[in-house]
């Protein structure tokens, strides 16, 4: 009879389990990305200094939304799921909510049904127990026959045969029929009392099932709540972001653009001095063996193309980073001499070394970002001679060497020359 749903054992354990999910669900944070928001903190500044470095001059500020934009993208899927989820969880909390409700509603009607049919089986059995005293009554004063029966057992004897002796045979099988009632009445009513004490049992766990399930339900919603805000605020970050990229894309392009025109004009100027070398048929020192200018350092960022985070447009990194403190040493990569020493724009303080020529094309090697460079120009130097201290100058966002190969006149891979 008893209906039972999913929870298991006693009823006050139940609330406190109960009680003790929907606090901690309540109290505690919602787990994932705002689970640990120094984790995220210290992604994101990973992020922006490899933005930094990978995009020397990049403006921190903007590197910084271009990180948070990426780790709110990132987010974004695993905040869609985790609302989903909660959704899902709240409206089962409801479904069971509303299940404990309909179950409560039909216990409390069959608990009415009940006591009514148990009033109407005690009047039924006090009817019963009165007829069933009457005859027992009678019967006790007759010597065991009772006066109904001894009336009629004598109109038997002078009533003609059959008939007679029929309606004796009905009044004692009325009088049973009285008697199996009583019995019946009986026992009826105490399977009746068993049901009600039954389903008293049963109110009483459902009304500590629901009490539960509204604390859960109270979590799930404030669960729900949590995570619809969550990932707000990763599709907020997400657009701000966006906005403030789409602001300032123009001004990038434009940045990009002069630094190019940059490259372009000093890779002009070197091939320009070259030409006017060969043509005072000066020889130049060297036989095209270079090596490491930051012996000993890290390379932090390699040559070669990436798509810039801002314009998204295909940009070539024009030569080998070397993670180098600012004031440390940088050596003349091979025998040559020197081109230039000076301010160049987005590369602060420059020193442009002319190595000759290999295989019929020119070599040159570059030195960017210096705090100050301790060579002129015609100055001839040999491998290995400091030409500068390293620096931070220039569109440059750290203290780095960015060292350039150009073989006549265009930007090449510098690895495979100084390894
Ligand atoms: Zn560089």
């Amino acid at each position: 009879m008893l209906h039972r749903g999913r929870f298991h054992g006693s009823g006050a354990r139940r609330v406190v389990l109960a009680l003790t999910a929907a606090t901690l669900a309540v109290l505690m944070p919602v787990a994932g990305l705002a689970a640990n928001p120094q984790e995220k903190k210290d992604a994101v500044d990973e992020r922006v200094e490899e933005l930094t470095r990978e995009f020397q001059g990049l403006d921190e500020k903007l590197a910084r939304v271009i990180a948070e934009k990426e780790a709110a993208e990132e987010a974004m899927p695993a905040a869609e799921d985790a609302l989903s989820q909660a959704e899902d969880e709240l409206a089962e909390a409801q479904r069971e909510d509303e299940e404990l409700a309909a179950r409560m509603t039909s216990a409390q009607n069959a608990q009415e049904d009940l006591r009514a049919e148990i009033d109407a089986g005690e009047q039924e059995l006090a009817d019963s127990q009165g007829a069933v005293t009457r005859i027992a009554r009678q019967a006790y004063q007759n010597s065991g026959v009772t006066s109904d029966l001894a009336l009629l057992l004598q109109m038997a004897s002078s009533d003609t045969g059959a008939q007679g002796l029929g309606r004796v045979d009905s009044a004692v099988r009325s009088q049973q029929r009285t008697i199996t009632r009583l019995s019946e009445q009986r026992t009826t009513n105490r399977n009746n009392q068993d049901r009600l004490d039954a389903i008293a049992v049963e109110i009483e766990d459902l009304k500590e099932e629901a009490a539960a399930a509204v604390l859960t339900k109270a979590a799930a919603e404030n669960d729900a709540r949590q995570r619809k805000t969550d990932l707000d605020s990763l599709i907020d970050t997400k657009d701000r972001a966006s906005q403030t990229i789409e602001d300032n894309r123009a001004k990038t392009e434009e940045e990009l653009k002069n630094q190019q025109e940059e490259q372009e004009r000093l890779a002009e100027e070197v091939e320009k001095w070259e030409r006017e070398a060969e043509e005072r048929g000066e020889t130049l020192p060297g036989n095209g063996e270079l090596r490491n200018p930051a012996p000993g350092y890290p390379v932090t960022s390699p040559f070669g193309y990436r798509i810039h985070p801002i314009t998204g447009s295909r940009r070539l990194h024009t030569g080998t980073d070397f993670g180098i403190p600012c004031g440390d040493p940088v050596r003349a990569s091979g025998d040559g001499i020197v081109v230039s020493s000076g301010w160049a724009g987005g590369y602060g303080n420059r020193v442009v070394i002319s190595h000759g020529k290999v295989d019929g094309k020119t070599i040159a090697s570059t030195y960017s970002h210096n705090t100050r460079n301790t060579v002129r120009a015609g100055d001839r130097v040999s491998q290995g001679d400091v030409i500068s201290r390293a620096g931070t100058t220039g569109s440059s966002t750290g203290c780095h060497l960015h060292f350039e190969i150009m073989q006549s006149g265009a930007y090449v891979n510098p690895m495979p020359f100084i390894q």
